[in-house]
């Protein structure tokens, strides 16, 4: 079935617009006229993360905005450089839980890899902005070292693939994996968590979508979005493209000062999602990692949020507030 809004021309393969993605701070505040704001940028922060975005994404902010919320997710600020009390590495224990390479144990009957380290935008909240990648993707080595561990692990049910952006690698690569996966009868489910869909999607291509069509698991997959100036036509075409090939799309955002901490934002990003056939899952607080105190909505503001959506939405387009706690059996619900 041809969509009613099919582009007319060919898109640009995703290798092209990924490798095209802006990387230079000062290419980014030209494009939208805030030259001015060249002398905030932060230092220290774009040295150990860089800036990295697809101008698929750019060209959804808005012209002239120091504020706009999708600049603000991937403009490295100063304020990224100030020490801040609380605010250390691993904030979420990730190192402690790790199985094999790659390949994290944390929560019962489900086991997350980080498939790569890759991603096609750098978020500045990001928590795995530290996370020692390199030694640490399970697709290296030809995911030999994950597969062995979930063989040996009945009680696994759901396979994450997470990172970085699993959907960053090819999809000849993800289908090697998933062909490894079917002999093993005890996983069931198989997520991805991916922004792709989101902040280039273009990943979403016919190849990607038979694979997804013919997973033996059944197949969520869980985006990333944090503000409804995100969902443009060409996401709503791609969300929905992924659940007609029957994978169950959610998303999970990260509430964030500056982006969507205001009831406005949130209701317009679980509306604008729900006419994608997306449903909200998780709304984060932010993982207290060094660089992103800037970020930061404090738990009373977070939960008087939530509060105000619950009252405005039906309750299947309120997420849970939830936080990461490192050691925990779970995410916590606020
Ligand atoms: C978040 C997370 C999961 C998934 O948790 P759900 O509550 O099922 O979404 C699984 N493993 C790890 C390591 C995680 O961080
Ligand atoms: S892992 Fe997700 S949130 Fe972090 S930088 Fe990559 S796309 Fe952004």
């Amino acid at each position: 079935m041809i969509p009613a809004n099919a582009p007319s021309t060919q898109p640009t393969p995703w290798q092209v617009q990924w490798r095209e993605a802006v990387r230079e701070p000062a290419e980014l505040l030209a494009a939208l006229g805030l030259e001015r704001l060249s002398d905030r940028l932060a230092v220290g922060g774009t040295r150990q993360f860089p800036l990295r975005v697809p101008r698929h994404f750019l060209a959804r902010m808005r012209h002239g905005d120091a504020d706009d919320p999708l600049l603000r997710q991937v403009l490295p600020l100063d304020a990224e450089d100030q020490p801040a009390a609380g605010f250390g590495l691993d904030a979420v224990g990730d190192l402690d839980a790790r199985a094999a390479p790659g390949l994290l144990h944390k929560y019962e009957g489900r086991a997350l890899l980080v498939a790569t380290g890759s991603c096609a935008i750098h978020c500045r909240y990001c928590f795995r902005r530290h996370f020692p990648y390199a030694e640490e993707t399970a697709a290296a080595n030809q995911w030999s070292g994950a597969l062995d561990h979930l063989r040996r692990a009945p009680d696994i049910e759901e396979v994450l693939l997470s990172g970085g952006d699993p959907l960053s690698l090819s999809t000849a690569k993800l289908r090697q994996f998933t062909d490894a996966l079917s002999g093993i009868g005890h996983v069931k489910r198989l997520r991805l968590h991916t922004r792709l869909p989101i902040v280039l999607p273009a990943r979403i291509d016919a190849p990607l979508l038979d694979w997804i069509a013919g997973l033996a698991q059944q197949c969520i997959v869980v985006v990333h979005a944090n503000h409804p100036n995100e969902i443009d036509r060409d996401v709503t075409s791609a969300l929905t493209a992924l659940r007609e090939a029957g994978a169950t799309v959610l998303n999970q955002a990260v509430l964030l000062r500056g982006v969507n901490d205001d009831v406005e934002s949130l209701a317009g990003l679980s509306l604008a999602l729900f006419e994608s056939g997306t449903l909200p899952y998780y709304l984060h607080q932010l993982d207290r990692v060094a660089g992103v105190a800037h970020f930061e909505v404090d738990d009373a503001r977070a939960l008087q949020l939530v509060e105000a959506l619950r009252t405005r939405l039906p309750g299947y387009l309120v997420p849970k507030l939830v936080r990461e706690v490192a050691g925990a059996g779970s995410k916590l619900p606020l």
